[in-house]
């Protein structure tokens, strides 16, 4: 038999360079991140103070429970921080309740539909095509719960709900709960028009915020808590510029309800609720309270500048008659540029990270006839309205005037390295795409 000693050495030494491999791919990435032009819409950064956290020894921790009840002990500092982490929650959203333990937005939906709907109960949601998210799919959140979809009429004129269709179908369907949330969200759904036919058939509204959570926060989208939904839940990391974490919010003086989320929360969907990054959520909400109204205009205009420009290029940009959008999001059907799946392949090649999507009408999932594209990250490292013509130029260069996608990643990069620092938050100015070297040397 070998000795294991040496067979450890040789492991050792083997492993010692896979670690450094897996080091210098993260490195490779944040190199090619900061000479990108990032456009993907449930996308953004970290600032310096919560990345920070994300290392910190939370991460090494375990609280289940609430503050102040917690299952374990030791909790005194992280009961401190989640304290916080709620009370800016509930300030941001100016409403009574906060969860901040759902560690996804997916997991903040399990957690809705776990309270507040049983298997078999019908839910009314936006189609796929449309722009809803997997959540509502049937190989997604609804499919794990059993629930049933009920799907609103959708007006893609307008890209938005159809009101009085939709009227007619819940009243003759009931559903028991109703989702508005969408992952292609141009402009804001019409829940104040809807509110009191829910009313009328018993049904409760549900809002995911996952993407348009820091437009609400800063005041420039619609205010879902406030128009006549119970619970909103959401993703923290889109266009809030938080850590990949989830939350709940709710705005309802029934104590079932609060009862029934809260349980769903935990012990229902998770365990674990990643302290490190709900610690960074609190600086996250903390930040937005100081910058995200600015934030959040700057984000919409130049969303609004850049759907424009591309249109002036020729591009089939959505929404034109209502301005393209009134969010971080524009969609652009690339038929005549040859399809989703290419054209962003083609963009890709070019610096240009953006993502094929499904658009109303379009029949086949495996292609999707548009692009998404959003605004967040290259607002957040400083771009303004006069940056976005630059950014529909070089994609009017690479996929009408037959460009070389080289020589445009080029011009990209060029471009892109004179805004690599952070913005709207505490630090300003730290490099966006920074690697931390904690230790300091490679592992031998
Ligand atoms: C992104 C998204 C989610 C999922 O969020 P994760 O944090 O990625 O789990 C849920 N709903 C909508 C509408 C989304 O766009």
């Amino acid at each position: 038999m070998a000795d294991p000693s040496i067979n450890d050495r040789a492991v050792e030494g083997d492993m010692a360079r896979t670690v450094e491999q897996v080091r210098d791919a993260v490195r490779r990435h944040s190199a090619r991140f900061e000479r990108a032009i990032p456009l993907i819409a449930s996308e953004n950064l970290l600032s310096p103070y919560a990345k920070e956290l994300l290392v910190s020894d939370f991460h090494s921790r375990y609280a289940e429970g609430l503050p102040g009840e917690r299952y374990y002990e030791g909790n005194e500092q992280v009961d401190e921080v989640e304290t916080l982490c709620l009370d800016l929650a509930r300030r941001l959203f100016r409403c009574s309740f906060a969860d901040v333990r759902p560690i996804s937005g997916t997991v903040a939906n399990l957690a809705v539909l776990k309270a507040l709907a049983e298997p078999g109960d019908l839910v009314g949601t936006c189609r796929l095509a449309d722009g809803a998210h997997i959540s509502s799919a049937s190989f997604g959140a609804f499919g794990l719960r059993s629930v049933k979809p009920v799907y609103y009429a959708w007006d893609s004129e307008r890209m938005t709900i159809d009101v009085p269709k939709t009227k007619e179908i819940l009243r003759s369907v009931r559903p028991k709960l109703c989702l508005f949330g969408l992952s292609l969200f141009l402009f804001p759904l019409p829940i104040s028009e809807l509110s009191s036919t829910l009313e009328e058939v018993g049904a409760r509204g549900w809002y995911d915020g996952a993407h348009v959570l820091g437009l609400i926060a800063g005041g420039e989208f619609q205010d879902p808590l406030h128009e006549g939904c119970v619970v909103l839940s959401a993703s923290t990391h889109k266009t809030l510029p938080g850590p990949q974490h989830g939350i709940l919010l709710g705005n309802t003086d029934d104590p079932e309800v609060v009862k029934r989320l809260t349980s769903a929360a935990f012990p229902g969907v998770t365990s674990n609720h990643h302290l490190h990054t709900m610690a960074a959520l609190a600086v996250s909400l903390a930040e937005h309270l100081a910058f995200g109204r600015a934030y959040a205009r700057q984000v919409i205009a130049n969303a609004k500048a850049l759907g424009a420009a591309l249109h002036a290029r020729g591009f089939d940009v959505l929404g034109e008659p209502l301005g393209f959008t009134a969010s971080h999001t524009l969609a652009v059907r690339v038929t005549r540029e040859g399809g989703g799946e290419e054209v962003a392949r083609k963009l890709a090649a070019a610096g240009i990270i953006t993502n094929k999507n499904l658009l109303p009408g379009d029949t086949s999932p495996k292609h999707p006839g548009g692009i998404r594209l959003g605004t967040p990250e290259v607002t957040r490292v400083g771009m303004g309205e006069k940056e976005m013509v630059r950014i529909a130029e070089l994609m009017d260069d690479l996929l009408h005037r037959g460009r070389d996608p080289a020589a445009v990643a080029q011009d990209a990069a060029a471009f892109k390295l004179g805004y690599t620092g952070l913005r709207y938050c505490f630090g300003a100015g730290e490099a966006a795409y920074r690697y931390y070297d904690l230790v300091g040397h490679p592992p031998a």
